[in-house]
């Protein structure tokens, strides 16, 4: 496996598939410590949390316990680099990249098997494999851990989601506020503000404090709204995106700053990601639909009159959501970067193993003046700022 594959390879695995598949349970993206000794009442609250866009996880008492899909199995299976990705390419092989293209693209197939092989693992391994290597002691504890004494859930889920919905009411709409200055320079207008509810905050200190008398904080903690520290953890990212769905409801959000200075862009709430952004666009009626990377670059497509959805993250396209493109043909729109194109081959072979029709925007046109260009995305194709 080339590092190029083994880079593909990672960014096809979804971490939190992963964590259920090595019987970690998550709740909420989040798990007790894996050496729950370290930590004060066995870490009842869960301290290891999950970032499914960024195929990571760290713990915020133990130092040593963060990394990326393969150091997580590496921690749960006590195990060496290499075994850790022996065991994922055994697991996951139908994802390794090259498994589907002697069918589907024979010459890629030659070009991958003239990429340098390495026999051995990237020398960073040795190194990951000594961080996370474990006393015998906490060896002990991390299987004991596998005991299934499940997280126990601050709030039921249909609790949750009524904070999660009643939280959004409390939100500001966008008319006349710099959230909506910044969505026209991206020639997104009113009309798709109001049809996709985009929401934003006015008063910080109002709503924190607000949010602080109606709800405990713990829980505030629990569902995500909250920081550690105790605040809402919006302060940078005022511009929010619900995820309605068909009945233009919506449980699940993006936040998002405007001042483009902030890192990162966009802050998910914790947790899953029920379904793609704008999923009302998956009527089951045969069409088209046009697959964004981002909230932004679908708003963009909406605006043109264009169905589109949009997903936060490559790692984040959930294989369950398959059905959901019933009868629809997928126009992939991811940008025209590194990333951009190893996510689209991702996307292109799940979608063929379902027997959804895929075409790359764009793609055969080349050579028009009007094509998306080497490090073009979306919004820079229609004529918007960055
Ligand atoms: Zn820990």
């Amino acid at each position: 496996m080339t590092e190029d594959e083994l880079k593909q390879f990672k960014a096809a695995l979804s971490i939190t598939a992963v964590a259920a598949d090595l019987g970690v349970p998550l709740v909420r993206g989040r798990c007790r410590c894996f050496f729950p000794q370290r930590h004060s009442h066995n870490d009842r609250t869960p301290s290891v949390s999950f970032s499914e866009e960024r195929g990571t996880f760290r713990c915020w008492v133990c130092d040593d316990v963060r990394g990326d899909v393969i150091s997580l199995v590496q921690i749960v299976k006590n195990c060496s680099f290499v075994e850790a990705l022996n065991w994922l390419k055994e697991t996951y092989h139908f994802l390794l990249p090259g498994n589907n293209r002697a069918t589907n693209r024979p010459e890629a197939r030659v070009a991958s098997n003239s990429g340098r092989p390495v026999p051995n693992p990237p020398a960073q391994g040795n190194a990951v494999a000594s961080r996370v290597a474990v006393r015998d002691a906490e060896r002990d504890a991390a299987l004991e851990y596998h005991s299934p004494e499940p997280v126990k859930e601050l709030v039921s889920e249909d609790e949750r989601k009524k904070i999660i919905l009643s939280f959004l009411k409390m939100l500001s709409p966008v008319d006349k506020t710099p959230a909506a200055a910044y969505l026209a320079r991206r020639r997104i207008y009113k009309p798709i503000w109001d049809k996709m509810l985009l929401r934003t905050i006015t008063d910080y200190g109002a709503l924190n404090n607000k949010l602080k008398e109606t709800y405990d904080l713990e829980v505030l903690k629990y569902v995500g709204l909250f920081s550690e520290k105790g605040n809402l953890r919006y302060y940078k990212h005022p511009l929010f995106f619900p995820y309605l769905d068909a009945k233009r409801r919506s449980f699940y959000f993006q936040a998002r700053a405007i001042d483009s200075t902030v890192v990162p862009k966009e802050l998910n709430l914790r947790g899953t990601v029920p379904y793609p952004y704008n999923v009302s666009a998956l009527d089951q009626r045969p069409g088209w639909v046009y697959l964004c990377e981002g909230v932004v670059d679908t708003l963009t497509f909406l605006g043109q009159g264009i169905a589109a959805i949009g997903i936060p993250g490559v790692r984040s396209f959930k294989t369950e959501w398959l059905p959901l493109f019933k009868n629809k043909s997928v126009v992939l729109c991811l940008d025209k970067d590194e990333a951009g194109r190893s996510g689209t081959e991702y996307l292109q072979s799940v979608f063929a193993q379902s027997g959804i029709r895929t075409v790359v925007l764009g793609e055969g046109l080349e050579s028009l003046n009007s094509s998306m260009k080497e490090g073009d995305d979306i919004n820079s194709w229609f004529g918007g700022k960055k």
